[in-house]
């Protein structure tokens, strides 16, 4: 399995002091890591049957877009809001300081279709979670969760798993 740690800039005390920001520009620079790096998605899903990758913006929609494409599934876009022209569904998460929101276009997936959703990192999962939430309103399934990086000790993982997602990380930072 490709380890993308090595690949990883952590940038210390940004966006604010104390955190550690995992900054994932460096593996997307290194044209050979890139492509190892969508590969080892493509080859976890690669035999899992579902209809769409949903990318949550922004980060995750250059991971998803390249998978889909790879794997020859739809790629669907979540995004912060007021981005989606047509009619949406949204759901708000609660941020460190006050919420944010989240969309998805009420007819961007059909009743029973099959998901993966991938974002590149989970922390405390409100994001995805969020994004889980449209998923399920538009009547989908989802078949996967996935991430570059989990930060367990955030707990976002352990929730999804609690909310019966299944989670696939290629590493995760304590
Ligand atoms: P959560 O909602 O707390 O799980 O935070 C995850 C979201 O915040 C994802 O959309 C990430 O892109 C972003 N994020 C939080 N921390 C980092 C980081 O250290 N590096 C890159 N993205 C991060």
């Amino acid at each position: 399995m490709f380890d993308p740690k090595p690949f990883i800039r952590t940038v210390p005390d940004w966006p604010k002091a104390g955190v550690q920001f995992r900054d994932i520009t460096t593996l997307l620079s290194d044209p050979k890591v890139f492509r190892q790096l969508i590969d080892a998605f493509v080859h976890q899903y690669f035999d899992v049957e579902f209809d769409a990758v949903v990318g949550i913006d922004a980060r995750g929609f250059i991971l998803g877009a390249p998978i889909a494409y790879e794997l020859n599934k739809a790629f669907i876009p979540v995004r912060k809001k007021g981005k989606l022209p047509f009619d949406t569904y949204e759901e708000s998460y609660e941020l460190e300081y006050g919420s944010a929101e989240v969309q998805i276009h009420a007819d961007a997936l059909a009743p029973g279709q099959k998901v993966l959703v991938i974002d590149d990192l989970i922390a405390t999962g409100g994001t995805l979670e969020a994004a889980c939430k449209l998923v399920t309103r538009s009547g989908a399934q989802i078949v996967d969760c996935a991430a570059i990086i989990d930060l367990p000790d955030l707990g976002g993982s352990r929730r999804m798993r609690e909310l019966g997602h299944s989670v696939f990380a290629l590493c995760e930072y304590e």
